[in-house]
């Protein structure tokens, strides 16, 4: 039977993933060795039960108990804390899903490739902060990396059988989320709660609000740079407001190969479930004749500065990724929590990335997962001081 380990087994990513799983024939075809979560026990104790799962592990101390209750009788193995989910990541798996979200979920993927696994990575913020270790350490251990991005899975996907050399150029799609059209003096009073409505994609809260402000496009300009190895002034990024066409690979030829398909991240979650092959997923069909036109329009950098902070982190390098990351989830936090406001974001992050370049540390290689991590640490702390000094 395929073993397989889901991080992130609560979130949306998680849960999808579980649906697949479950249309594939559950427990009787799959052999699940760990399933991870966070605050929600009661689902996570719901799904290991479901899968039979050997082990569930929350990120949260204080959550134990409760994962441990819930799983009272059913003979599954609890356990929590970053450690447990890093030991979780290097028990045997063929197949290793990891969407958690945000830079927590950099070390138990790091720590999975060791076994020469296929990892599928929805956890964008892997190859933002460390990307190049990453890919080493895979190359290192013959472990696979497929991309669950819907983008990126895209690109993977129009890729197949191609000649890498002879890829010009690859455009990424944005939806351009709920403020699309707002002007600044819109975005600037936008509510966490506006910011989270997005028009095309049901999602976490926290993607959903990157999706808004553009710096979800802005990680994966970078993911697509680490991933496939294109040069920044080669990939660009394309508002297509119905979110059809995912991503387009441009070859020397002159062709534009495009991904289609629904808004639905099953499609995704199931080719990298599935590779290399390719089987039923319970996507909706386009019918293009109902669509009619397909409308596109450039990204606007004014509104949206986070592109422009992606493409100057591609140009440093280092531990800019891991620098930018951080930052935008410490702005993040504060824009959930309404203490900054949407506009503000942007101006943090760039803030903290002027502040650590002028400390001369942006370009250290991320050589060791140690490094990234003590980047991800200083680029918070920096992040709650410009955030601190903007409200004082
Ligand atoms: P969700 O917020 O829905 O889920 C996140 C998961 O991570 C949950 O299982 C959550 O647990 C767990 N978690 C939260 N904080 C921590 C932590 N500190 N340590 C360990 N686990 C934690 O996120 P999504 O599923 O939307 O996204 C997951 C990843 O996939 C992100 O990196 C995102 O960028 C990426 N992605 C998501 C897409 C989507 O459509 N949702 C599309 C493409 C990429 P709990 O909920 O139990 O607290």
């Amino acid at each position: 039977m395929r073993r397989i380990s889901i991080f992130g087994a609560t979130g949306s990513i998680g849960q999808n993933t579980i649906d697949l799983v479950r249309r594939q024939g559950g427990a009787e075809r799959y052999r699940t060795v760990a399933l991870s979560g966070g605050r929600n026990v009661a689902l996570l104790a719901e799904q290991a039960r479901e899968l039979r799962a050997e082990m569930a592990v929350t990120a949260h101390e204080d959550c134990y108990d409760a994962l441990k209750a819930a799983l009272a009788g059913s003979g599954i193995e609890a356990a929590a804390g970053a450690q447990a989910l890093v030991e979780a990541a290097e028990r045997p798996a063929d197949w290793i899903m990891s969407a958690i979200v945000g830079a927590a979920g950099l070390a138990p993927g790091f720590r999975a490739l060791a076994q020469g696994t296929t990892l599928a990575l929805a956890n964008k913020e892997s190859l933002v902060t460390a990307g190049p270790l990453l890919m080493a350490e895979a190359a290192r251990h013959g472990a696979t990396i497929l991309p669950v991005d819907s983008e990126h899975s895209a690109v993977f996907q129009a890729l197949v059988g191609e000649d890498a050399g002879a890829v010009e150029r690859v455009i990424i799609t944005a939806s351009g989320g709920p403020f699309r059209t707002w002007t600044r003096d819109q975005l600037a009073r936008a509510t966490p709660e506006q910011a989270v409505a997005h028009p095309n994609w049901s999602m976490g809260q926290r993607i959903s609000v990157d999706s808004a402000s553009m710096f979800n496009k802005a990680l994966e300009l970078i993911e697509t740079r680490e991933f496939f190895g294109i040069e920044p002034d080669r990939i660009e990024v394309l508002v297509h407001p119905q979110s059809i066409v995912h991503a387009l690979v441009g070859f020397t030829d002159g062709a534009l190969m495009a991904h289609m398909g629904a808004a639905d991240m099953r499609h995704a979650i199931g080719y990298a479930l599935n590779w290399p092959d390719r089987r039923e997923t319970p996507v909706a069909r386009l019918d293009l004749a109902k669509i009619g036109t397909l409308a596109f329009e450039a990204p606007d950098a004014d509104r949206f500065p986070a592109l422009r902070l992606a493409r100057e982190v591609m140009k440093t390098g280092g531990l800019a990724g891991a620098a930018f990351n951080a930052a935008k989830e410490i702005a993040l936090d504060h824009f959930l929590a309404r203490r900054i406001g949407f506009l503000e974001m942007s101006a943090i992050v760039e803030d903290v990335l002027a502040q650590l370049s002028g400390e001369n540390c942006l370009r250290n290689a991320p050589a060791s997962l140690e490094v990234v991590l003590e980047m991800d640490r200083r680029a918070r702390r920096c992040a709650e001081e410009v955030v601190a000094a903007r409200a004082a």
